[in-house]
Parts: structure tokens; sequence; C-alpha cells
């Protein structure tokens, strides 16, 4: 059967889509233009008779997919601006929750054979906008961040970008189930969010060096392979301390599991490993034998350093609905590095 995957060229859509492919499904790639389209043509071109990309220029604009989800058996949605530069709140927002209203609205009217569609939410959507929890907190899929919410009313265009983006993603995520709720009599489809965590791993998609790397491998590069900007960033950067993360193989995985499964339909589920201090990545890195040849030496940290864990996600139905197993830090980094080595 055909699915249908939205921002198909993006960092864990390239890994969707090589997942599907693998196991016989057909895959439709929705890319902003052309161009947009190249790399993923070229990376699979073995599987040309399976994927065909469209173009999809405005993800915002009224009936923007309503050609795309033509003919197809499922959906996943993951076109939404993550690090972006933007002066007002609503070039975030728009995309994020009317790129999936409106993606809904045209499976309702021209997605007859559509039997599921996965939208890629984030826990940016489960834990609530405060840096530090008095105690240790356990978040589950019964968590939203409306605090993002709060504060997005409250700042306007002074909103913090990042505040901004989980406020983006709380918003599509909830835009989409009262969706669903509003049309449940009409639609011939149920919808399943997946709820990842900072997602790593080897990158497939069209990436040149590393300024362009997506906002979470960037994390990675920075701090587990760039010894001077680590050093210069230490435990005080975003996610100075660590925390929690998913293979974006396991994340690709989910998805198609979410296709797959039954009882995942209507279901939010959290995708994500442990809260992994950062020093547990460097760690990692220096452990690995043989050493990924790369042109500088790893950074150091503080060797065997530990943090105790502030919060974690409970996934337990991830591996109870989905059966899904989740990779190491150690083979994760390694399958990375190497990957990166590779490139020189
Ligand atoms: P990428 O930046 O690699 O991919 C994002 C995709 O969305 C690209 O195809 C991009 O298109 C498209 N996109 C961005 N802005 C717009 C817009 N305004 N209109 C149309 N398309 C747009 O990101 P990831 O692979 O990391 O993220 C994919 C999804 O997963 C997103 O929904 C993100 O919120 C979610 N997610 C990511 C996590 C992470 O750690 N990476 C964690 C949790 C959730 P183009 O290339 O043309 O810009």
């Amino acid at each position: 059967s055909k699915v249908l995957v939205t921002g198909a060229n993006g960092f864990i859509a390239m890994w969707v889509v090589r997942d599907l492919l693998e196991h016989g499904y057909s895959v439709r790639g929705a890319v902003r233009s052309t161009k947009k389209g190249e790399h993923l043509r070229n990376y699979f071109a073995s599987y040309t008779s399976k994927l065909e990309t469209v173009v999809v220029e405005d993800i915002t604009k009224e009936g923007a997919f309503d050609e795309a989800v033509k003919g197809v058996e499922a959906i996943a949605h993951m076109a939404s601006p993550i690090s972006v530069n933007y002066t007002r709140v609503e070039d975030v927002i728009d995309p994020a929750v009317k790129g999936t209203t409106g993606l809904l609205q045209s499976a309702l009217k021209y997605g007859q054979s559509v039997k599921r569609i996965v939208y890629t939410s984030s826990t940016a959507a489960v834990r609530p906008e405060t840096r530090e929890f008095p105690t240790f907190t356990v978040f589950t899929e019964e968590d939203w961040n409306v605090r993002a919410l709060e504060i997005l009313k409250e700042q306007g265009d002074k909103t913090p970008a990042g505040t901004t983006y989980h406020a983006s993603k709380t918003l599509a995520e909830q835009s989409a189930r009262k969706f669903v709720k509003d049309h449940e009599h009409e639609i011939s489809w149920d919808l399943t969010s997946l709820n990842p965590p900072l997602t790593l791993g080897p990158v497939i998609h069209d990436v040149t060096d590393p300024s362009s790397l997506g906002s979470s491998m960037r994390w990675f590069y920075d701090n587990i392979v760039d010894p001077v900007k680590s050093a210069e960033l230490g435990n005080n950067s975003f996610m100075g301390t660590g925390g929690s993360w998913a293979d974006v193989r396991d994340v690709a995985t989910a998805h198609r599991l979410a296709l797959e499964t039954q009882e995942a339909g209507g279901e939010r589920i959290i995708i994500s490993g442990p809260w992994t201090p950062r020093q547990a990545f460097i760690d990692a890195a220096n452990a690995l034998e043989p050493t990924p040849k790369l042109s500088r030496p790893l950074p150091q940290g503080d060797p065997g350093s530990n943090y105790p864990a502030p919060h974690e996600y409970g996934a337990t139905k991830s591996q109870r609905v989905l059966g899904l197993k989740y990779r190491s830090v150690m083979e994760m980094t390694r399958d990375t590095l190497l990957d990166f080595a590779a490139r020189g």
C-alpha cells in the first residue's frame, strides 16, 4: 500500500521513507519544491517504481494537500517548522497548525482510501514549559504543554524561539485531535500522534556541512563531536546537563508500527529512551573501538561525571502497543560517528 509522507526530505522523514520502502510500501513524498525532492529521488534511486514525489509549495494554503492525499492508504505528517528565523510567531505557528488541519481537511474531502494518519508531534507538546521541576517527575501521554500556550499568549512575538516551537507542536497536536472529534462521523481514518524527544542518529537527508544539520543533530554535533564548541558550551547550554532522546531509526520504525498496529489508532504515544547525561554521549563516543577517524579529537568533557535525571518520559506505551525496542546510546553514537567519519 501507499503512504503519503509530508516533509519527506527532512531528517526523520528520510528514515521513515527508507523504513517504509524496505518493508514493501510505496511512498509519495511531499516536498516544498522540485529541488528539495532531488536528494530524496537520488538516495532512493533503486526504488524508482515505489517512490514518487509531489510538490506542495505552501502547506498553509487551503486545499494544499487535496491532490497529495488521493489514493493513499496512510499518511505520516512531518512537515513543520523547527529552527527557522522568524519575526512573527505566526510564521512558526501557522505552518504547524494550518499545515496539519489543512492536511486533515484534504484527507476528509479526498482521502477516501486513507485508513490511518500519524502525526509526528513531540515531547515539546508534553512537558510543561518550566525548566526546573521541584521534584523528579515522570511525564506521560496525559501531560500537555499548555504553559507554552499561555506564554505565547502573554508574550506574543517576544516569546522565546524554543517556546514558540513548543507551542506550535502543542497547538498542532491539539488542533488535530479537535478536528478528529469534530468530524468523527465523516472520516474513514483515525489519528495517532507520536511524541519523540531530541531525535539523534545517522543522517541520510541532504546535509553538506555541520551548519546545515537540523536542530537535534546540531545539538549532537556541537556537544559530542566539535571539541571547541563542546568545551565552550559546557553544561550551560540548551540541554546542557543532558536530556531525553531517541534514535532516529527507532522513531522511524515507530511510524511504520503506528501505521500497522490496529490498537495504535487514536492513541498518543511517547517515543523516548531514558534521560541521558550529556557526558554519557561524550563517554560513549570516546569508548568506541576502533576510534572513528574524525578530523579533530573528540571532546572529553568531564569524564565519568554524572547528573541525576531531572525527569523522564514514560514510554511504556510505545513498548506495549507498538512493541518498539530502543537502541542504546552506544549504538546510536557509534553509527552516527562512523557516518560523520565517512563524510570526512
Ligand atoms: P527537519 O528540519 O529535518 O525537517 C522538517 C521538514 O519540514 C522538512 O521537510 C521541511 O521542509 C519541512 N518544513 C519546515 N517548515 C515548513 C513550512 N513552513 N512549510 C512546509 N514544510 C516545512 O526536521 P526533523 O526531521 O527533525 O523533524 C520532522 C518532524 O519531527 C517535525 O514535525 C518536528 O517537529 C518533529 N520532531 C523532531 C524532533 C527532533 O529532535 N528532530 C523531535 C520531536 C519531533 P524544507 O526542507 O523545505 O524546509
